[in-house]
């Protein structure tokens, strides 16, 4: 039987712990957002008071949910405070030692019956659940970015996960209006076990002079359906952030299959890490973006 969930604690204010704070305070949960100084909290709660307005402008939300949701998130820098969560979220650093280290503070804080997921796109859930007091209540929620638009979170269960945090997981989900999957916990999972190896293979068609980034963009968005080119994609998800997931599945699945395309290796130490350094295989820095190469 699934544990009701009322108050979630979120662990991390960057991008996706702020989306995550946002779309769990507007279905109605109580949320504690939790970072490691007061500035990256303001900047957090600065980057929802944005994304939330949008949602109004749009006409998504009224404004009086929007008052009410903002409501209900309280920023905190102590995990004592936490105390009353029946689930908490961990989205800080994808950075194993960063994370091990939380769970070690906060799991003492928790009441013993409450939920721990977390969000990591690349760490072993069960190596993760191994480092709290409480890996059957341990699981992976898995947002996608960003969090308030996308409909699909990847559920994945550690190995010694039980079924009633399974259940509650996934319903806490459907309350968030989002669909799940399940996936198994191997690298990757599946949306980026399938995505990434495609951007890959974009890559290399472009390395080995197969077709333009045009021509390949152009390609997969009308003779695939695909709403984004692989390339414009990889530049929006972040270069160096499609090089460390290839690297994940390379070394975790240990097969040549994933070897990153030296031209993607090439890209990011250049700097040019798409999007958010406004070059990549597009410059961005016109008023149209232009292919480099
Ligand atoms: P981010 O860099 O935007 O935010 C991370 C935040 O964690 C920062 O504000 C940092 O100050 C905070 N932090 C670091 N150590 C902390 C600690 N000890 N206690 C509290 N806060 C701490 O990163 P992000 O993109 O939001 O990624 C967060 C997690 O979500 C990672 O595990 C990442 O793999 C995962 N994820 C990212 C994406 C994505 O597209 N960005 C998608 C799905 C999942």
């Amino acid at each position: 039987m699934a544990v009701a969930i009322k108050t979630v604690g979120v662990i991390g204010a960057g991008q996706m712990g702020s989306g995550i704070a946002h779309v769990c305070s507007l279905a109605g949960f109580d949320v504690l957002l939790n970072d490691l100084s007061d500035d990256r909290i303001t900047a957090g709660l600065a980057s929802i008071h944005d994304n939330i307005e949008r949602q109004v402008s749009k006409s998504m939300i009224s404004d009086a949910d929007r008052q009410a949701a903002l409501e209900r998130i309280r920023p905190t820098l102590s995990y004592c405070d936490l105390s009353i969560c029946d689930l908490v979220i961990e989205a800080a650093t994808e950075n194993e030692q960063v994370k091990r280290k939380i769970f070690n503070n906060l799991c003492p804080s928790l009441r013993p019956d409450a939920m721990i997921a977390t969000n990591t796109s690349s760490i072993s859930i069960t190596r993760l659940a191994a480092a709290t007091d409480r890996p059957e209540r341990f699981i992976g929620i898995h947002f996608m970015n960003p969090v308030p638009a996308m409909q699909l979170v990847e559920l994945i269960r550690g190995i010694v996960t039980d079924d009633t945090t399974y259940e509650s997981a996934k319903e806490f989900i459907g309350m968030l209006g989002k669909t799940a999957t399940v996936a198994e916990d191997f690298p990757g999972f599946i949306v980026h076990r399938i995505l990434l190896p495609m951007i890959n293979e974009a890559i290399y068609t472009l390395y080995e002079g197969v077709g333009s980034v045009e021509a390949i963009d152009t390609a997969m968005r009308l003779g695939a359906n695909h709403p984004m080119g692989p390339l414009q994609l990889a530049d929006f998800i972040g270069l160096d952030t499609c090089l460390s997931i290839m690297q994940a599945l390379y070394e975790g699945l240990a097969d040549s299959k994933y070897r990153p395309c030296p031209l993607l290796v090439k890209y990011v130490e250049a700097g040019w890490l798409g999007r958010k350094t406004k070059r990549g295989f597009y410059d961005y820095r016109g008023e149209e973006p232009l292919p480099t190469r």
